[in-house]
């Protein structure tokens, strides 16, 4: 039997409450991982001892009469890039064992501070290189709505764990579609805030000028309950957005319906090359828009076409200059060698998977002397383009829609020897990314075999608020967001085939 699905926001309020202790939410999601995991494999270690005692600790300053955080004993599970103080952080890799954090992530301290109990990190593909969790080193995760299924993508753990009820939100990150897409595929919602709205100060950096951390959650008022907790300036990230660049919610988006709200739909992310189930569900929740009391309009974003190559230019340079520190000197595992050069070309060589050299490789082959202004230059400035593209598209639209996939989740194994087939995955997401705007998925039906297809709504720079209100009056007035969360919930041991390999810690 699985358990009835309980949002953050209902978990926060019980034990704020007294309804609920902090102590019997923890138990009950470390049993339902412990039902799930066989399964699903979301998890590369359960934090157990950190949750019940970070559970008592509420437990007692409630009975104290001391007040209790927004996210008072709600469970939550962050992505294996982010460190936290005294735990193992893989990143998905063999490469940084046996690699123990020696401090937080900043927003894994906001979350400990907001009250919430953190239960584990969840399975990634390595470094955040993928978009099916298929390149983790320590084994897939299986998607809960289908586990013979791929749950997406980089953060597939992440939403692996949400959607099979072992906790209510989870932490991810998203480079080119991280948590977008894994939301999509597992049946939850997901959001990429701005770039530089939560700081990525102890992220296990991929691209630092694409690199966000988001969240996943089975709807977007808990989403909002998770960036109101872990937003802000940090001084430890030049990056994070200063007070006032971040625009609170504006009176332009509705309170209580959609009346008024500009939505557009650019026909480049919405036509060529995706799948004809999935363009039917973004149309039908166009037409739910409307008749909530938007307009809807077609749109161009010429640019967008130009988005993979960008992307994955962009993406792996940086990933070859990021990637450069993992040397055999300073973290992790080290391979001999008889001399330094070759130390560290054979820690890297057996520590990197197979799809990290590919694009460490690719990266530094984009930056080499004399072709840096033709590749990484040229990329910039596309980069550029398509910023000023969003810029003028948002004058006239709150907010532009497209499916976040191009396809629903497939079979696991099935695109492993195509790379470029799996890049072409990406490319209704990584825009947002190239662009810095926040984007949200949001569940909207599913095929006919029941495969869970998402809707991705982006807005403006710093817009994240309004996003949110759309998503949330979405949810309101229409049950996809349940109705996915309710095939999701019975993965009890329901696997054939073989097992995924176990967690390793
Ligand atoms: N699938 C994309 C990639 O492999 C996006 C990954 C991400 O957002 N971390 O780069």
């Amino acid at each position: 039997m699985s358990p009835e699905p309980i949002d953050a926001a209902t978990i926060a309020a019980d034990v704020q409450s007294g309804r609920r202790t902090a102590r019997a939410v923890a138990e009950a999601s470390l049993a339902r991982i412990a039902t799930t995991e066989p399964a699903i494999h979301a998890f590369l270690g359960v934090t157990a001892d950190r949750a019940l005692a970070a559970a008592d600790a509420i437990d007692d300053r409630r009975a104290n009469g001391e007040p209790l955080g927004p996210l008072a004993g709600v469970p939550i599970a962050w992505k294996d890039n982010l460190v936290c103080a005294g735990e193992i952080a893989t990143a998905g890799s063999r490469l940084l064992e046996p690699f123990r954090a020696p401090y937080s992530a900043t927003v894994l301290e906001r979350l400990e501070a907001a009250g919430a109990v953190l239960i584990g990190r969840t399975n990634l593909d390595e470094f955040g290189m993928g978009s099916t969790t298929e390149n983790s080193a320590f084994g897939p995760t299986r998607n809960p709505v289908d586990p013979t299924l791929v749950p997406g993508g980089s953060s597939g753990g992440s939403a692996a764990a949400v959607a099979a009820l072992d906790c209510p939100l989870a932490i991810g990150t998203d480079t080119g579609g991280s948590v977008r897409q894994p939301a999509a595929f597992c049946g939850v919602t997901g959001i990429k805030p701005t770039y530089g709205r939560v700081s990525r100060y102890g992220l296990i950096a991929y691209a630092s000028s694409l690199d966000c951390v988001g969240a996943i959650a089975r709807n977007a008022a808990d989403l909002r309950l998770w960036l109101r907790a872990v937003e802000g300036p940090d001084p430890a990230d030049a990056t994070s957005l200063r007070r006032g660049e971040a625009k609170p919610e504006t009176a332009d988006v509705p309170r209580d319906d959609l009346t008024g709200l500009r939505v557009g739909l650019p026909w480049q992310l919405n036509g060529p090359g995706i799948d004809e189930e999935v363009s039917a569900a973004v149309r039908t929740a166009a037409t739910e828009l409307e008749r909530l009391g938007a307009t809807v309009e077609e749109c161009s974003l010429a640019a967008v076409a130009h988005a993979v190559p960008t992307y994955y230019l962009v993406a792996t340079a940086e990933a070859s200059s990021n990637l450069a520190r993992y040397d055999g000197v300073r973290y992790g595992q080290r391979r001999d060698g008889r001399r330094l050069e070759a130390m560290m070309a054979a820690t890297r060589s057996h520590g990197f998977g197979h799809e990290v050299q590919l694009r460490v490789l690719l990266g530094t082959f984009a930056l080499r002397a004399g072709y840096h202004e033709e590749l990484y230059g040229r990329a910039t400035r596309i980069r550029d383009l398509l910023r000023r593209e969003f810029e003028t598209a948002f004058a006239s639209y709150d907010v532009l829609l497209s499916p976040t996939s191009p396809v629903p989740p497939f079979p696991l194994g099935s695109r492993l020897d195509d790379p470029l087939a799996m890049y072409l995955c990406d490319a209704l997401t990584v825009p947002a990314n190239l662009a810095g705007i926040p984007a949200l998925s949001l569940p909207c039906g599913s095929t006919a075999t029941g495969r869970p297809i998402g809707l991705q709504c982006m807005a403006a720079h710093g817009n994240d608020d309004a996003l949110l209100r759309v998503g949330e009056l979405f949810q309101r007035q229409t049950d996809h967001h349940r109705r996915t969360a309710d095939l999701a919930g019975d993965v009890d041991g329901a696997v054939d085939g073989n097992p995924p390999e176990a967690p390793t810690a």
